[in-house]
């Protein structure tokens, strides 16, 4: 029922918990002060559980958890038991930077939440700790514990979301890559997109797809790339070392984007509805909740929003726009 006027089913929601964040990545975070979303312009579990619940009556049948930092908000496993026990719901899986990990894994296996996707973009702790700002220098060993322990509960799959950034992480992608080989995680290796608050993209900043596999090609072994199956809406373009060992991702927004089969809405913290990442327009669903609107009105107010979706993101259209607010205010 949510398909747009290109014939694009969506059954995908990425649902932004909170806006604010422990870490301070260069291509999202500003280095200074950040204003946070104040406490009563956040959506409460409530108003997602019933924002959750009408869109899978609406065919949404896939949920990530994102943020912000997820993790950072209060009571989320309650949140994560609430969607969980969603008839039919098909996939639930959350977004994080790791930091929190190691101790709230437990809680949010126990809550139903079997799929993670840690951000990682670095194992070297100089480039770690400037990429994300991480005054702390403890930034790189949490993450990874929290990952061990993850693995060690039983989270399957746990995906690493890599963003490879010229001149910055080039020369990490072979370590990341031996990582899936010897974790057997996913890594997913993702061109930068231009998301950041302080609007310094740089088209020369992007690791492309051709790029990444050359590279780790060269430097850890031979890839091929697996076959999947037609009209599959992940984002990803998925790769195998040659022996079988490790499973490469590649999210390939700039250089070969994929929003002709795009199956993903996005909800942000504080309620704006969205259909697309870069969007320039949003829904405010939260007002709607708020004024008393009924689920029938709310239905049909997201079922037209969709229609209005646009092909696609224009980052390499002469004029591109960027989105009014900044990832972290987004959703992942
Ligand atoms: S850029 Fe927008 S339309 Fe394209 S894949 Fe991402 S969310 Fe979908």
């Amino acid at each position: 029922m949510l398909t747009d006027r290109f014939g694009r089913h969506h059954d995908s929601l990425r649902i932004s918990v909170t806006d604010r964040c422990n870490l301070r990545c260069r291509y999202c975070m500003p280095e200074g002060k950040v204003d946070f979303l104040p406490r009563r312009e956040v959506l409460s579990f409530e108003e997602i559980e019933r924002i959750a619940a009408l869109m899978m009556r609406l065919g949404v049948r896939k949920m990530r958890l994102t943020g912000g930092e997820p993790l950072l908000r209060r009571g989320l496993p309650v949140l994560v038991a609430r969607l969980a026990a969603l008839p039919g719901l098909a996939d639930l899986g959350l977004t994080t930077n790791g930091l929190l990990l190691a101790q709230h894994a437990a809680a949010l296996y126990d809550a139903g939440l079997r799929r993670l996707n840690v951000s990682l973009d670095s194992l070297d702790p100089e480039t770690f700790n400037n990429l994300v700002r991480d005054s702390s220098g403890r930034g790189l060993r949490r993450v990874l514990d929290g990952i061990m322990e993850a693995k060690r509960i039983g989270f399957r799959p746990i995906k690493i979301n890599a963003v490879a950034i010229s001149g910055t992480t080039d020369r990490e992608l072979a370590q990341l890559g031996r990582l899936a080989r010897e974790w057997d995680v996913e890594v997913r290796f993702i061109e930068l997109m231009p998301l950041d608050s302080e609007g310094r993209w740089m088209r020369h900043s992007v690791l492309s797809a051709r790029q990444i596999v050359e590279a780790l090609s060269r430097e850890v072994g031979p890839l091929r790339r697996r076959a999947v199956s037609p009209g599959d809406p992940s984002p990803a373009q998925e790769y195998e070392f040659a022996d079988g060992c490790g499973r490469i991702g590649i999210i390939a927004s700039v250089t070969e984007p994929f929003c002709s089969r795009c199956n993903r809405l996005r909800i942000a913290a504080n309620g704006r509805f969205r259909y697309c990442l870069f969007a320039l327009e949003d829904l405010d669903v939260r007002a709607l909740l708020r004024s008393g609107g009924t689920d029938e009105e709310i239905e049909h107010a997201v079922r037209t929003w969709v229609t209005r979706k646009w092909e696609g993101h224009q980052i390499n259209a002469d004029e591109f726009i960027r989105p009014p607010q900044p990832m972290h205010v987004l959703g992942g």
